[in-house]
């Protein structure tokens, strides 16, 4: 029995794992010591090798006979054949931007890298974009303006050991991502604050010192009001300020609007406890340091950009990013999310973190790729807006899939089953059939994870390798493959090979010199070091575990305050639509759960989706602890199962994303965009609640 070293095959943090398979076809998962997870893993990690052997995995291509109802299994040509000829007729009847691609953030690096070339070179489409538009995409536009660059923590994990505080800003890592809160718990254990910012008592504010309970949708009005009370109390660091910031005035001109019984008044949040987290995050700036991290509650509102921003703002008034054990970072959720939105999958850049507008970007990754510059696409529009336009007078005709199941995790879901209707073809990649493989017209099974070697860029930044440990079921091949056989079909297959650490060595070639500079990481590299933090530009470079000790990387060295103001949600609570929703995530799925539902001892844990109600909301609405309940927007509903806790607020429920059909919270969710990032409102809309009587 040979082990392999590798990594778990869900999210960011990436955990350490031993994976060793046994005579009878079943995979031995054993934890293994990693700065990540310590030896941790959670209930997912224990189980990931499960869907490896799962019954339900796709093994043979299928296709979709004109309108037929069902899909039928076909060959490897005979699928390939047909995407490639309906990618042709769709270019010669609409033009090259009438075939589109989504991408995932759970794809490795190469495959990353190589679906971005394959959507600009082979077929020369400006629109693709990728999942991690929903996920970190606030969090990566307010970093990049403050600080030049986007790395979701700046600083490896086990800093946050050392820190005096830490303040969460909408996230719940304790089940998320578990073994994060060994950290966390080292930081209470010294004596040092926990600060959690959430509309609902989660796992990780039961750990906390402080909760701020804050409505859904006010997050930015409490990071101003935070910022506002560290000038106000004395505790802004004007040498720091000073010496390596830009537009501290203009910022505290607008959240000097914020004064804390202002703040208590629109988030819910009392004065006192706002005071307490910024003493706190004072003391620990003072001492042994402070941390202030982002996730998806603060990130997924249609102001994400700007909440983060003010949370950035916050964290350079008290001095933090570049100083020992301080910062500020966002708490990446895919397991490739950073990795993902470096190599050319988003709609605006190119390979190495590059602006695809910039005329220096394209020249280099052209020469890289060996096309002309000029022919290379110009940017796309984002996910959702791409998703919207599919079908369109003008709009693309043709949808390439890769990682990434949009009919659940996309918002306003029915309104994407109606887009894929309305094309003329679909193509999902993907291992178990999704609820998007579902409506296609060709679907392709490929390996996963432990079936494939490849490299993963973990939320610290740091690429590691994912090691092949079995062979993959006969008839699957690997998305490196797939993209070869197709490009060989449209007349580029010379440039697109299927072993990945050539890709990975090309990929180095076309990063060198952007903002996620990887041309001096190799595989050899990350065997013998376990992982090695971006930008590493050059063989000798050692890596960067810690950026900004010595400055930021923008035009003048300095991190810039970026003035941001509070405005309402998009969509209010009225007569119609009475109470909030937010959502989320819980401990057993991932995702959309298209592979975590066919698990089945996650399945049997969490087999639905529940709505989390305060008692108070469930009595005046009529419902009882297990009722089933249909959560209605103006967009959509779903239905779950009512769970009484007083750990919500009562204008407020909670539904966690994992499941489809009329499970699926997000038909309900609002598509409103933030203007910058482009993120979906995920986390705010108004609904009312009807019983369901069976
Ligand atoms: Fe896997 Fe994330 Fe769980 Fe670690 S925390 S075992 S990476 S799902």
């Amino acid at each position: 029995m040979v082990a392999t070293a590798t990594h778990c095959s869900y999210c960011a943090l990436q955990c350490g794992m031993t994976l060793s398979p046994s005579v009878d076809g079943t995979v031995t998962v054993r934890p293994r010591d990693f700065p990540t997870n310590r030896g941790g893993l959670c209930q997912k990690g224990w189980t990931a090798a499960d869907l490896l052997t799962s019954p339900q995995r796709l093994t043979t291509p299928l296709v979709r006979d004109g309108r037929a109802k069902d899909l039928r299994p076909a060959s490897w040509d005979e699928a390939l054949d047909i995407v490639a000829d309906g990618v042709r007729a769709t270019r010669r009847a609409h033009g090259a931007d009438a075939v589109a691609v989504l991408g995932g953030g759970g794809l490795t690096n190469e495959k990353a890298y190589q679906l971005g070339k394959f959507a600009r070179v082979a077929l020369r489409t400006k629109n693709i974009d990728y999942n991690g538009r929903y996920c970190m995409s606030s969090a990566a536009a307010a970093s990049n303006r403050a600080f030049g660059i986007d790395r979701g923590l700046p600083f490896p994990l086990t800093d946050l050991a050392r820190t005096g505080a830490v303040l969460i800003a909408g996230g719940n890592v304790a089940e998320t991502m578990p073994p994060f809160m060994q950290h966390l718990a080292a930081v209470r254990d010294r004596g040092g604050a926990l600060v959690v910012a959430d509309p609902r008592r989660t796992a990780t504010v039961d750990q906390a010192t402080l909760h701020l309970p804050v409505m859904p949708g006010t997050d930015l009005a409490l990071a101003l009001g935070l910022f506002h009370l560290a000038v106000t109390d004395g505790h802004v660091d004007r040498a720091y300020v000073a010496d390596r910031t830009t537009g501290f005035e203009a910022a505290w001109r607008a959240a000097a609007q914020w004064w804390p019984e202002r703040v208590e008044r629109v988030t819910g949040v009392p004065v006192t406890a706002q005071r307490a987290a910024v003493r706190a995050l004072a003391d620990g700036a003072r001492g042994d340091g402070a941390v202030i991290l982002t996730a998806r509650g603060a990130e997924q509102q249609s102001k994400g950009t700007d909440t983060v921003t003010a949370l950035i703002n916050l964290a350079l008034a008290l001095g933090l990013p570049g100083r020992p054990n301080s910062g500020f970072g966002c708490i990446t959720g895919q397991g490739n999310g950073q990795g993902g939105r470096e190599h050319g999958q988003k709609a605006d850049q190119l390979p190495g973190y590059r602006r695809i507008d910039d005329p220096a970007s394209r020249a280099h990754v052209a020469s890289v790729w060996g096309v002309d510059a000029d022919d290379l696409p110009g940017p796309g529009p984002s996910a959702y807006e791409l998703i919207e336009s599919l079908g369109t007078d003008g709009g693309p005709r043709a949808l390439l899939v890769h990682g990434t199941n949009v009919v659940v995790s996309s918002p306003r879901g029915r309104r994407v089953m109606e887009r894929l209707a309305a094309l003329d073809l679909v193509v999902v990649c993907d291992l178990v059939p999704s609820e998007t493989a579902e409506l296609a017209d060709v679907v392709l099974p490929v390996t996963q994870w432990a079936e494939e070697d490849g490299t993963m860029t973990n939320l610290e930044g740091r690429v590691i390798r994912r090691r092949k440990a079995v062979e993959p079921p006969p008839g699957v091949r690997t998305e490196l493959e797939v993209l070869a056989g197709l490009a060989e079909r449209l007349g580029h297959g010379e440039r697109f090979g299927t072993d990945p650490e050539q890709v990975f060595d090309e990929l180095r070639r076309a990063s060198a010199g952007g903002v996620a500079d990887y041309s001096g990481i190799t595989w050899e590299r990350i065997d013998a070091d376990g992982g090695v933090f971006w930008p590493c530009p050059g063989p000798g470079h050692p890596g960067t575990p810690r950026l900004f000790a010595d400055g930021f990387p923008t035009p003048d060295g300095r991190a810039r305050f970026v003035t941001v103001d509070h405005r309402p949600v998009a969509e209010d609570v009225d007569a119609d639509h009475p109470v909030y929703l937010t959502t989320g995530r819980v401990l057993q799925q991932y995702q959309s759960g298209a592979q975590t539902r066919r698990v089945p001892s996650l399945a049997a844990a969490a087999a639905e989706p529940h709505v989390e109600i305060h008692p108070d909301l469930a009595g005046r609405s009529g419902l009882s602890d297990g009722d089933l309940v249909r959560v209605v927007s103006r967009r959509g509903d779903a239905v779950g199962r009512v769970r009484l806790t007083t750990a919500i607020r009562a204008d407020t429920v909670f539904m966690p994303f994992h499941w489809g059909g009329e499970q699926a919270v997000n038909r309900v969710t609002n598509p409103a965009l933030d203007p910058v990032s482009r993120m979906p409102e995920f986390k705010v809309c108004a609904v009312r609640l009807e019983r369901v009587v069976s």
